[in-house]
């Protein structure tokens, strides 16, 4: 029997398998195929008029994949979830999902400069106006809602201001008017549960904490089945209207018997279906790996993390440590709120010596990996003003928190001597 227990720790070794059905393997099988073998022709029919429920192809479902939804749907306290191909594809799935050209939705300005390009650029070529506002003021949310709003989204712990998403705040605005919040989790798993705190949706880019070793790209987005799409049936007509593309279904009717994953459902048969971002079953096994022991990382990302913040926040050559921990005001208000058991294992600071010294810094580093990732088991660092940010002027570098200055850091689950004393050595050097 697969676990009902609520632990994290519990969750990611044993929600949603037990062994095989047919070989009794206790380790999740790769199912490495791209289509099922149909009982009858009833059977093939049932499944694809959705009578019944079963596999019909990789495009749209796979048992390796099924395994790692219904474990981070129990990790994320939802009710089901759909693997994807890259984080990027789950950001842009989960807003399509419910949002047509000449409809908008509402995002915090403090979001991964993808998902930013994503949805200042790319969704404004599909009719689809994102309309950015400041998180620090939870009613700009509000503010910028109107008749054709559809959703909001905001990210948990953005990277490089590390300013947590006033979460339950936005989500209680967001349902007085009939709006969903889609949450992008990717930096906190297990410290935070998005869907607990009002969250209608939450996502992951699983190439990050959930992979954890560095080695697959994918995403995934959890339904929370708390959100009453029927209610505001004239904001969603997506889900409550006749799809076309699917013989008249009309989402929220059509799912009902098995339970409130109209959402999830349609993203998967149609979105998935249509544009076919599907991840692959190899990747959904190297994801189960890593959740396996995301838990335990975690807590050695943050424990790690809290000794590098305030070893750094003593250091002559630093100006300042950008860090959860050690905010001040509303802002670790919020930091304690939302994030449990740890503030994560993002570290920023600005060197006193600017760009130059950010350069060399980095150059100098001998542990730490130069990389543009997070969450990766070994520790990494970036100086986003010459890599990541270098595109921006320098009005909008400071608008995204990031000075000339400025270090990220993913700090890794190695002995927290060694990633000081990499730390220790590249900052003399500067
Ligand atoms: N969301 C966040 C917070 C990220 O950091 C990233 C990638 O860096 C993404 C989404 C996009 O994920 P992927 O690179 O898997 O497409």
């Amino acid at each position: 029997m697969a676990t009902k227990s609520q632990n994290p720790e519990t969750i990611v070794l044993h929600a949603g398998y037990r062994s095989d059905p047919t070989t009794t393997s206790v380790a999740v099988p790769i199912y490495q195929t791209t289509s099922y073998q149909f009982n009858s022709p009833d059977h093939a029919a049932n499944l694809f008029a959705l009578k019944e429920f079963g596999n019909i192809y990789t495009r749209i479902m796979n048992p390796t994949q099924a395994v790692l939804e219904e474990r981070v749907a129990a990790l994320e306290g939802g009710v089901a979830a759909l693997a994807l191909s890259s984080g990027q594809a789950a950001s842009l799935f989960a807003v399509q999902n419910i949002c047509h050209a000449g409809d908008n939705f509402v995002c915090s300005t403090d979001i991964y400069g993808g998902t930013w390009n994503l949805f200042a650029n790319t969704m404004k070529t599909m009719g689809i106006e994102c309309r950015f506002v400041d998180p620090a003021d939870p009613e700009n949310f509000r503010r910028a809602t109107d008749a054709k709003t559809r959703c909001y989204y905001g990210e948990t712990l953005p990277n490089p201001k590390l300013t947590v998403f006033p979460i339950a705040e936005v989500a209680k605005i967001g349902r007085s008017l009939g709006v969903p919040l889609i949450m992008d989790n990717t930096a906190s798993p297990v410290l935070c549960q998005p869907i607990k705190h009002g969250a209608a949706i939450a996502m992951h880019s699983t190439t990050k904490y959930i992979g954890g070793h560095g080695t697959s790209i994918g995403g995934i987005i959890v339904d929370g089945g708390n959100f009453d799409w029927e209610k505001h049936a004239d904001r969603f007509p997506m889900l409550n209207t006749p799809d076309p593309s699917y013989h008249g279904a009309v989402w929220t009717q059509a799912v009902k018997p098995i339970g409130p994953v109209a959402y999830i459902i349609k993203a998967r048969v149609t979105l998935l279906r249509d544009v076919g971002a599907a991840m692959s079953p190899f990747n959904a096994f190297m994801f189960i790996q890593g959740l396996e022991t995301l838990a335990l990382r975690m807590r050695q990302h943050c424990q790690n993390g809290a000794a590098v913040a305030a070893w750094l926040a003593k250091h002559p050559k630093v100006a300042k440590v950008i860090y959860p921990g050690l905010m001040a005001g509303e802002a670790k208000r919020r930091a304690d709120a939302y994030l449990k058991g740890g503030y994560g294992g993002l570290v920023g600071f600005e060197l006193k010596g600017g760009k130059t010294a950010g350069r060399n810094f980095i150059s100098k580093l001998g542990m730490f990996y130069h990389v543009a990732n997070i969450g990766d088991a070994r520790s990494l660092a970036i100086h986003p003003a010459t890599t990541t940010h270098s595109q921006l002027t320098p009005a909008e570098q400071a608008k995204t928190g990031v000075t000339d200055g400025y270090v990220r850091l993913s700090v890794g689950i190695e002995h927290a001597d060694d990633i000081i004393a990499d730390l220790d050595q590249a900052l003399a050097a500067v």
